[in-house]
């Protein structure tokens, strides 16, 4: 293999809220890049429109500046392989595509929704011994497959896996790893609609824009032998692959918000300073800079992270996302700064006069002297207290002993969190974050019949899951001033605290949940067709 200049990427997808894992990420890569003088880049992996969120890549970009992770190229800053959005190359994937045809690696496959439906059937019936697609266009002649396209015959375009055999990929972490020919689909390349699918977007993109190390989470193992399949069936040179480990809960479960908060944002306005979030990020996986002693040094900076970090030493086992190893982390580094750069980083975070004026037109009403602002704004400037050493410390504890109000009577902490759950999944949809939206969106979901939950209960669950307490200025003013990440993050910390639902109460909940969006089509339809805009 040839040696390439370095040229790391990361490629998040703007379906959610930026992921830790996305700034392990790009910590890896760009420490890796840095090591090495080469680039870093960024690139928006958006072909996938259903799970597409509008305000998503915009937080991907402050969260990872917010850490201090800054890019050489990308979709904000351009550079020579652009354009670095991937909704803005599907010209480029569709020549790809054509050209992969001609040299007979993909084919087009014309089996209907209903015939892959029936022979999966079958498949379930026969109780076969390997599923999935039958490739029975495989074997439709090159030039009648040809007809059928340009006749306008719906199709979607297959990559033609090795038909026996196995194939085999290095990972800079662990070694050869063998995919056996048995486990493989033709996988689709290019969906009904014309657009790509991840894995010939991401491939064409990795080419193009000369990726020498493809650096990502273990997830993705799976895809690396379609990867190399495809990159072979070019006749392109595959990059470096090094697969890191997946960030766990305590438990060892993949990293989940149920049990973990994952977004980024969360961290930056809970208080969290970017470079202990760095520090912590680098230890998954690796111990810190060698101390003389033979043992690892904890605490550490960016830079220490470029002078002694050796990507090709990750330790595999599961690095678990520990929050009390994270706010050790944190108070080390906050306990360094120095008393000016500690009052420059406290009234950044909290006082500066930009936000003391956003919230004046709330706090001026409500106090009487300048000594009650502190204690009527705690919770619009600090955390809310859901998680204090006490909480950690008996972990069964419910926010319905710590705040009244959360659970309201005759519910119990599971209700709260499922109604908790339903506001966030609505409250995430809302682009436009100001009082009157959230009013609508809140009122709408407690004139719902099918939550059981009034609407006086349900305000003051939010409002106490926002604010930690029950006396704040008006509900959808607080909410609006607090912005949607701390909104969001605040309302997933106390479902946290309401403790995680059984899987019967949570079927029951998905069954109402369904049956009330049901209900919500039927009423939307007739308003519809009663003339209603
Ligand atoms: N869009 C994928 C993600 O969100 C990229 C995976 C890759 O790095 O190839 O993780």
């Amino acid at each position: 293999m040839t040696e390439r200049p370095v040229r790391m990427r990361i490629a998040p997808s703007p379906t959610g809220d930026p992921h830790v894992g996305t700034g392990y990420m790009g910590l890896v890569n760009l420490v890796h890049a840095r090591q090495h003088g080469g680039q870093f880049i960024l690139r928006i992996d958006d072909t996938d429109r259903t799970r597409y969120r509008a305000d998503s890549e915009q937080q991907i970009f402050d969260s990872l500046r917010w850490l201090g992770l800054d890019w050489d190229e990308g979709p904000d800053k351009g550079g020579p392989h652009g354009p670095y959005r991937q909704s803005e190359r599907k010209e480029i994937y569709d020549q790809h595509a054509r050209l992969l045809l001609e040299r007979g690696g993909a084919y087009p496959c014309f089996c209907t929704a209903e015939r892959l439906a029936e022979m999966r059937k079958e498949q379930e019936a026969n109780k076969a011994s390997k599923r999935g697609y039958d490739r029975r266009c495989r074997s439709i002649d090159q030039e009648e497959a040809s007809k059928r396209v340009a006749a306008g015959e719906p199709h979607v375009i297959r990559l033609a896996m090795p038909l026996e055999g196995s194939v085999v990929v290095d990972d800079l972490l662990r070694g050869e790893i063998e995919l056996k020919q048995d486990n493989f689909q033709d996988q689709v390349l290019v969906k009904q609609d014309g657009f790509p699918t991840y894995h010939l977007a991401s491939c064409v993109d990795d080419h193009l824009m000369q990726i020498s190390h493809i650096v990502r989470a273990e997830e993705w193992i799976s895809s690396a032998a379609i990867h190399k399949v495809l990159f072979d069936a070019f006749g392109w040179e595959m990059p470096v692959l090094c697969h890191m480990p997946l960030l766990r809960n305590a438990d060892k479960s993949k990293i989940s918000k149920r049990k973990n908060p994952t977004s980024l944002l969360h961290y930056r306005e809970a208080g969290f300073l970017p470079q202990a979030m760095l520090n912590f990020l680098g230890l998954m996986g690796w111990g810190g800079p060698k101390t003389e002693d033979g043992g690892n040094q904890e605490i550490f900076s960016f830079d220490d992270m470029c002078a002694h970090f050796r990507l090709d030493q990750v330790a595999l086992g599961g690095p678990v996302f520990d929050q009390d190893k994270l706010r050790y982390v944190n108070a080390s580094h906050l306990r360094a700064l120095s008393p000016a750069d500690f009052a420059d980083t406290v009234r950044d975070y909290m006082l500066s006069r930009e936000r003391l004026i956003e919230l004046a037109p709330l706090l001026q009403p409500r106090v009487e002297t300048l000594g009650e602002v502190v204690g009527t704004a705690d919770f619009f400037m600090g955390d809310v207290n859901h998680y204090t050493p006490e909480t950690r410390k008996q972990k069964d504890l419910n926010l319905r002993q710590l705040v009244e109000g959360l659970v309201p009577k005759g519910q119990e902490p599971q209700d709260a969190h499922f109604a908790l759950r339903e506001v966030r999944e609505r409250l995430e949809l809302v682009s436009e974050w100001t009082p009157a939206h959230l009013e609508g969106v809140c009122r709408m979901l407690a004139s719902e019949a099918w939550t059981g939950w009034k609407a006086r209960d349900l305000f003051m669950s939010i409002r106490v899951a926002i604010a930690g307490k029950k006396e704040t200025p008006p509900l959808f003013d607080t909410l609006s001033q607090l912005g949607k990440p701390r909104s969001l993050s605040r309302i997933d910390q106390a479902m946290r605290a309401c403790g995680e639902p059984g899987k019967k109460a949570l079927k029951k909940w998905e069954k109402q949940r369904r049956g009330s969006a049901a209900d919500r089509e039927a009423a939307e339809e007739e308003r519809r067709q009663s003339g209603g805009a």
